[in-house]
């Protein structure tokens, strides 16, 4: 039986050449595979570009694991994520939760997995990593000895492979509520139908540097389960938690007790009108954290989006009392860093303050971006702090 094979065209090879590591089927001029196989990809002179998976639904046709000529087996795979585990032994502190495997930028695309003290959470967002799911689990009982392994396969990108939404335990078991304390902060976490795989992981550094930076009165926007605010709490005077979700409020309520934590309240509403009603009431905070979720899902949505972030950044930024510290996130790909700066400039104008760049962050260091691949450089953080 001869290996899987795809032929891509010059434009394709070109992409992996710079650095990329899908390529879209609208590049690719043949392929003898079955979906989800790894194959060797040639261009059409018959040289080898590597092994990448194999996609018969997505546009991402092919998603590349090595360009050498080696073969992607289980070994290759154990390989890989015992080197990302390794680099989480570098960059992950103080924490029981954490990312172990990071899709492309552990260069095994459309694989993530996130630690949760003794229990993990998967996802196989291509046909390729959902067709070695099995094999995948296999190494993961025999690196990390879990209790309990959980699929959260209900991820829209699966659709687009043609794979259905699953959440189900793949080995051990795991409870409804599992207890994790990051930066000595403890959250009991619905790992089966919370956000993501759990929590916000990517955001946990930039927990710490609010923390740090918050004082007086303080304001959580979008604060879903109060990773923020529970961060913020033992600096700050008082902290509100606004939340469109009464659920999420009730888990941010439950996670301030389970730290004995009482100078956090509980705002059930839309963020939008909140900070329109406390600017009219020229109510003033000393501390702001906005974490929306992502505005700009798509390219063409940017523009509405864009306008969006403007006015709860402008709202903010009126709010802030003088010396007030504003931590402002963007979880768009679309919105870049520097039409995020923009957007933040045009807002500091509008208001007429003196704003000072205290940090510019990204997601946590166990979410690392690929340089050559910009779609994995998504979590935007900047802290700022209004003069006058
Ligand atoms: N800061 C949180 C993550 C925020 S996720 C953390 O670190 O854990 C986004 C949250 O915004 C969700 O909880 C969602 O319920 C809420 N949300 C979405 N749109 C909203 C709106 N217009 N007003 C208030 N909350 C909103």
């Amino acid at each position: 039986m001869s290996e899987p094979s795809a032929v891509v065209t010059a434009r394709g090879a070109d992409r992996i050449a710079g650095g990329h590591l899908w390529i879209y089927r609208s590049d690719v001029r043949s392929a003898k595979a079955e979906a989800g196989d790894v194959v060797r990809v040639t261009d059409a002179r018959g040289r080898l570009i590597g092994r990448a998976f194999w996609s018969d639904r997505s546009q991402i046709a092919l998603r590349f694991l090595t360009v050498r000529d080696e073969p992607v087996d289980r070994d290759f795979l154990a390989r890989k994520i015992r080197a990302a585990a390794a680099f989480r032994g570098k960059v992950v502190a103080d924490t029981e939760c954490w990312r172990v495997v990071h899709g492309e930028a552990d260069l095994l695309p459309s694989l993530i997995v996130d630690r949760y003290g003794g229990y993990l959470v998967i996802q196989t967002l291509s046909q390729g990593t959902e067709k070695r799911k099995q094999e995948l689990v296999e190494i993961l009982v025999e690196q990390f000895a879990p209790r309990g392994i959980l699929e959260r396969n209900e991820p829209k990108a699966r659709a687009l492979e043609g794979l259905p939404q699953i959440v189900s335990v793949l080995y051990g078991e795991v409870p409804d509520a599992v207890d994790a304390v990051m930066n000595g902060v403890r959250f009991r976490l619905d790992l089966r139908g919370g956000q993501k795989t759990g929590a916000f992981l990517d955001q946990r550094e930039n927990y710490r540097a609010a923390a740090q930076y918050a004082f007086g009165e303080a304001l959580d926007c979008f604060s879903y389960q109060g990773g923020f605010a529970l961060h913020m709490a033992g600096a700050a005077a008082s902290v509100e938690c606004v939340d469109s979700s009464g659920e999420a409020l009730a888990a941010a309520r439950a996670n301030a007790e389970l730290n004995g934590v009482s100078n956090v309240g509980f705002r059930e509403g839309n963020v939008f009108d909140i900070l329109k009603e406390y600017d009219q009431a020229g109510r003033k905070f000393d501390t702001v954290v906005l974490d929306p979720p992502a505005f700009a899902k798509s390219r063409t949505a940017l523009e509405a989006a864009a306008r969006g972030y403007k006015e709860i950044n402008l709202r903010s930024l009126r709010l802030l009392r003088p010396g007030g510290v504003l931590i402002t996130c963007s979880c768009s790909y679309h919105l870049s860093e520097a039409r995020m700066g923009e957007l933040l400039w045009e807002a500091a104008v509008d208001v007429r303050r003196q704003v000072r760049v205290l940090e510019r962050r990204g997601q946590s260091r166990d979410h690392p971006a690929l340089l050559t691949v910009p779609e994995t450089f998504y979590l935007k953080c900047m802290i700022l702090n209004a003069l006058d």
